[in-house]
């Protein structure tokens, strides 16, 4: 079961604390969101889990973590000030602004009025002045793609770490796109996050290893929680590829409002490596074929007759964060009917992904012996390092229960009379099956160990 709309997403994200409108005190900043509490937890947990199975799973990947302002020269040079450009039209009648290919029927999708003007061409890139003076002489981009960043410390990362293709480098961070008309809660927006791997390899060994990383993000999507009949693969038509790109596969995810793009899968040859060094003469963007690599490597050696330094091709799977998120919501959303005709709303998360892991409750707020059991439990499996352990003093049970189930918490542990005055048990609580079973404190951090395993 998936959320029946967007809006009931945005209003148990509000609700909640997951996510709120940036300048929300002022009206409201559009295109701009703020991750709240269990927001950043949920958004840190994807992207742990991202790094993990990119960087740590993998001995072919070194990560990196570069500055959002780019020089403008990284981004003439890429191609960017030329084309990183959507074209726009207005809306005449309403003074609305659109994106020309998000227009149907020739209709204005805000008034219906057909008195729109020829589109023209919108470059996405922020720019901001660099030093005390702002006349325009010095200025930088705020980055559209964490790739770039990539390319230009490609030669650092080789040189420190001796890489021979094929290998990667990740990358996670903030992205900035002033999209005309950004919309459907976090989506589409103006400040996002990706997570971005450039994964460098020899030329005519790159349809395959293309092919692999398609299958790769579509299993890891998969193993987050997204049903994969709700995942489809686009293949995406010539003439609508980015300028650097020779062959694109969008992961396409069945959002509240339609069918979009999660992540997109791109083999942009030597387009960047090759920009850059063109105008450089100096500047050796290359590395070294691995002698022992697999078939694939091979078979690319054997075409480039034997030669040993290439400039790689680079196959790019590039995830946006945000979007992640509103899928991994959207998947875990359900509203269930209870025997007593009660209904509950759970977030069913995988439990790497839920933001608060253990919810330790004591049954009676003012008992001293039962509060610092419960405080003393929160402490011992915070100290296992799974992520935040809440201790919780609300006092009411039921109403405990009910708001973990609607924050995603897999495991919520009681504290009672029995614990402190008969036998040092807790009740511990499942969100899926709502049973609750009784376990002695000492085994507790081997149980949640395992669970979170
Ligand atoms: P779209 O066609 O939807 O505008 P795109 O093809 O321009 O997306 P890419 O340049 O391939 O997107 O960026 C890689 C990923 O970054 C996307 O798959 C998406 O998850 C994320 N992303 C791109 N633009 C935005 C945005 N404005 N808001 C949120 N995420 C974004």
């Amino acid at each position: 079961m998936t959320a029946k709309s967007m809006e009931e997403l945005v209003s148990l994200c509000k609700r909640r604390g997951f996510i709120f409108q940036n300048s929300d005190i002022y009206g409201g900043l559009q295109g701009l969101y703020d991750y709240g509490p269990l927001g950043v937890e949920l958004k840190n947990n994807l992207k742990a889990a991202w790094w993990r199975s990119m960087v740590y799973e993998r001995d072919d990947v070194e990560g990196l973590d570069a500055s959002i302002l780019t020089h403008q020269k990284v981004l003439e040079h890429s191609g960017h000030e030329a084309t990183f450009t959507d074209p726009m039209v207005d809306c005449r009648a309403c003074k609305a602004r659109w994106r020309a290919d998000h227009i149907t029927g020739g209709k204005c999708p805000g008034c219906e009025s057909e008195d729109l003007t020829e589109p023209r061409d919108f470059n996405l890139m922020f720019k901001t002045a660099v030093g005390p003076v702002d006349d325009g002489s010095s200025f930088a981009y705020l980055r559209p793609e964490t790739a770039q960043a990539i390319f230009t410390n490609f030669k650092n990362v080789v040189d420190a770490t001796a890489r021979k293709t094929p290998f990667g480098i990740a990358q996670m961070g903030k992205a900035f796109r002033n999209e005309i008309t950004p919309r459907n809660f976090i989506f589409r927006v103006r400040e996002f996050e990706q997570m971005e791997l450039e994964f460098f390899v020899d030329p005519g060994s790159d349809e395959e290893w293309h092919k692999q990383w398609v299958q790769n993000r579509v299993d890891w999507w998969v193993a987050q929680g997204i049903s994969a009949d709700r995942l489809e693969l686009l293949y995406v038509p010539e003439q609508e590829l980015a300028h650097y790109s020779k062959a694109t596969v969008d992961v396409m995810y069945q959002f509240p409002h339609g069918l979009e793009e999660l992540e997109g899968i791109a083999n942009r040859t030597d387009f960047d490596l090759g920009s850059h060094t063109k105008n450089q003469a100096d500047l050796n963007l290359t590395a070294r074929v691995e002698p022992n690599a697999d078939s694939n490597t091979r078979l690319a050696v054997q075409n480039l007759e034997a030669k040993s330094w290439v400039v790689p091709y680079v196959i790019e799977p590039s995830a946006g964060v945000d979007r992640g998120v509103l899928a991994i919501l959207n998947e875990a959303y359900k509203v269930e009917t209870l025997e007593n005709g009660n209904e509950r709303t759970v977030l069913s998360f995988k439990p790497h992904l839920a933001p608060i892991k253990v919810a330790v409750i004591p049954l009676k707020r003012n008992h001293e012996g039962i509060v610092n059991k419960a405080k003393e439990i929160k402490q011992s499996l915070q100290s296992l390092g799974l992520g935040r352990i809440l201790y919780e003093n609300t006092g009411n049970i039921g109403k405990a229960y009910r708001r973990h189930d609607e924050v995603g918490t897999p495991i919520c542990i009681t504290v009672d009379f029995q614990t402190v005055e008969e036998d040092n048990t807790v009740t511990l609580r499942d969100r899926d099956t709502m049973q609750q079973t009784r376990m002695p404190v000492e085994d507790l951090a081997e149980h949640v160990a395992g669970f979170f395993r």
